[in-house]
């Protein structure tokens, strides 16, 4: 193993960066040496440490000459469950005791108060996303958080009554978009506007997708992208959609299921007005694990939450049973 250093970080694209070292290292790009290499020199490679790695052995048999391999899996699965984190058993241990031991006192005691459970991780993840800590809430699934800000962003008009959106949207994001328009008592053919890559081609183009912006954004209530297209990997210049749909009039909000936590988000900073995301992608939380909803704070006088219950109320009133 060559035991030279490497400053990645400054090199731009992923295939820029195995073209580089591979030359370094006098060997082709798809050369186990390049990955062993990379392998080396990462920074974060003691986390790997930190969890479990499913055995070939253990997993329902699909190739019989895989079966007895003692092996550990090579685990490419992140977009629907993370690998389990070693440490996980020890906190489920800890809020099983806490539960049989103080009981319903478990909702406001203890170093993770249930019911404050979200609150522990907001600073964590608002540095993930590029938020500040009260544009964000850690709710719900995604799905859920993305009909909740859409009822609050998405009041059509006769004149101003289409969602913009990507062709082959992750199917849950489409349906939810042609059910907000029939809530709404509006047709999918009228009101759903799905930008399409050009014939032959696989990821949209920048131009394109301004260029509709242009000539539909009168139209457009709201403009919902993904941040990283969760099959062609295709990352969108999430800003310069922001400020395109902005200069139409548009609200701008991005699914970030396959963008949060694998690149870098600035929301607060490129004035996205709405955004949701998960955190069993690139995050690696577990079944369950709670679902993320941002909203620019520059909206916190005028858009209000369409649905309310305990948390979509004042947060230091919402207990005080006082509206008997
Ligand atoms: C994974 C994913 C979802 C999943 O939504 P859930 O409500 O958590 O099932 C939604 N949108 C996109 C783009 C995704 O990649």
């Amino acid at each position: 193993m060559n035991n030279f250093q490497m400053d990645l970080s400054p090199l731009g694209s992923p295939a820029s960066i195995i073209e580089m070292v591979a030359s370094q290292l006098a060997c082709r790009p798809v050369d186990e040496q390049v990955a062993l290499h990379l392998d080396e020199e990462d920074g974060l490679k003691h986390l790997r440490q930190c969890f479990h790695i499913p055995k070939v052995k253990d997993l329902p048999p699909t190739n019989p000459a895989l079966v007895k391999a003692n092996e550990n899996c090579i685990y490419f699965a992140g977009n629907s469950l993370g690998l389990q984190p070693k440490k996980i058993k020890t906190y489920l241990d800890e809020e099983l005791d806490k539960w049989a031991k103080a009981g319903v006192h478990g909702h406001f005691y203890g170093k993770r108060p249930w019911a404050l459970a979200d609150e522990c991780i907001v600073e964590l993840m608002a540095d993930i996303v590029g938020a500040h800590k009260g544009e964000i809430a850690l709710m719900n699934g995604l799905t859920v958080n993305l009909h909740l800000l859409m009822l609050s962003f998405f009041k059509p008009t006769p004149d101003r009554h289409k969602i913009l959106l990507e062709a082959k949207a992750f199917p849950s994001d489409h349906y939810a978009v042609e059910s907000q328009l029939q809530f709404h008592g509006l047709s999918t053919e009228k009101s759903m506007l799905m930008i399409q890559p050009r014939e032959g081609e696989e990821t949209l183009r920048m131009e394109d997708i301004l260029a509709i912006i242009e000539k539909e954004g009168d139209s457009v209530a709201v403009i919902l992208f993904s941040g990283v297209q969760y099959y062609t990997g295709q990352l969108f210049d999430i800003p310069r959609i922001t400020k395109a749909g902005h200069e139409k009039g548009c609200f701008v909000g991005f699914d970030l299921a396959h963008a949060a936590g694998n690149v870098e988000l600035h929301l607060h900073d490129w004035e996205v007005d709405f955004a949701c995301w998960c955190s069993y992608k690139y995050l690696n939380s577990g079944a369950g694990g709670l679902a993320g909803a941002y909203i620019h704070e520059k909206h916190f006088q005028s858009v209000k939450p369409a649905l309310i219950g305990w948390w979509g109320h004042e947060y230091k009133t919402r207990f005080h049973m006082e509206n008997m």
